[in-house]
């Protein structure tokens, strides 16, 4: 079942979505080489406690760190440790937050100094392809539609789509229903109504979709070991349109 938030409840995932946004920011000045991903980590998780908030991502099905960071060929879901990050990787950095019971949850691909034109590319049409998902967001049309627009964009530009992981609600729980896939067919799936919440987030590889999972049990990498990104923001569906609560 898709909820529909109170107006109490989206004023409280509006307060999470600006302090996921405002951590992303924080932490962009940090993004260098040599910087270890455990620092990131500890860099956002005292930010979002001092906004009075908690990560929503730690213990989440055991999860260890605060926040995921997955470098270069990672995918998601990357744990934080003693790694640097170094000249030429990208790295992206997936935060979420519990404000007072309610979450919000956006990822960005960040460059760490100067990047290859490659993954320039990968990185600017990975936004972009979140960008056309989150355009079609109104109050009557179907998750497909969005799924649509992402996955017309993905083979626009010949970038890979990886299919096992897909966007969600948000609510009181971090991943609620539907599930929102990046690639399908327009005018096929749930409904879309005001008051929904949901987090759109593309996953491209530069190379094959195929993926798999580290020994960690958590980071997924691609098969061929081709760069990957993964932009996300969280978004209230209106009558007319759309508001993002991740972002300005
Ligand atoms: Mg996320
Ligand atoms: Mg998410």
């Amino acid at each position: 079942m898709i909820s529909i938030k109170s107006d109490r409840e989206i004023e409280l995932m509006k307060k999470a979505g600006n302090i996921v946004f405002k951590t992303h920011n924080h932490l962009k000045s940090f993004i260098k080489p040599g910087v270890t991903t455990n620092k990131l980590n500890d860099i956002a998780e005292k930010f979002i406690i001092e906004q009075q908030a908690s990560p929503s991502f730690k213990n989440y099905n055991g999860f260890p760190k605060s926040i995921c960071i997955s470098i270069n060929d990672e995918v998601v879901h990357g744990i934080p440790s003693e790694r640097l990050l170094k000249e030429g990787d990208i790295v992206s950095i997936d935060i979420g937050a519990n404000y007072k019971g309610y979450h919000s949850d956006s990822a960005w691909t960040y460059p760490v100094g100067k990047i290859s034109y490659d993954k320039e590319f990968l990185l600017k049409e990975t936004k972009e392809a979140l960008y056309e998902g989150i355009r079609k967001i109104h109050s009557g049309i179907r998750i497909g539609d969005i799924s649509n627009a992402i996955e017309g964009h993905a083979n626009k530009h010949e970038l890979s789509i990886v299919r096992e992981l897909v966007g969600h609600g948000v609510g009181n729980k971090i991943h609620e229903d539907p599930d929102i896939p990046n690639y399908g067919k327009p005018n096929t799936g749930p409904l879309l109504k005001a008051g929904m919440v949901i987090a759109i987030e593309p996953m491209l590889n530069l190379g094959t979709k195929d993926i798999c999972i580290k020994d960690d049990n958590w980071t997924i990498v691609t098969s061929d070991g081709s760069p990957s990104a993964h932009f996300e923001h969280t978004v209230l569906v209106t009558d007319n349109g759309y508001e993002i609560l991740t972002g300005e």
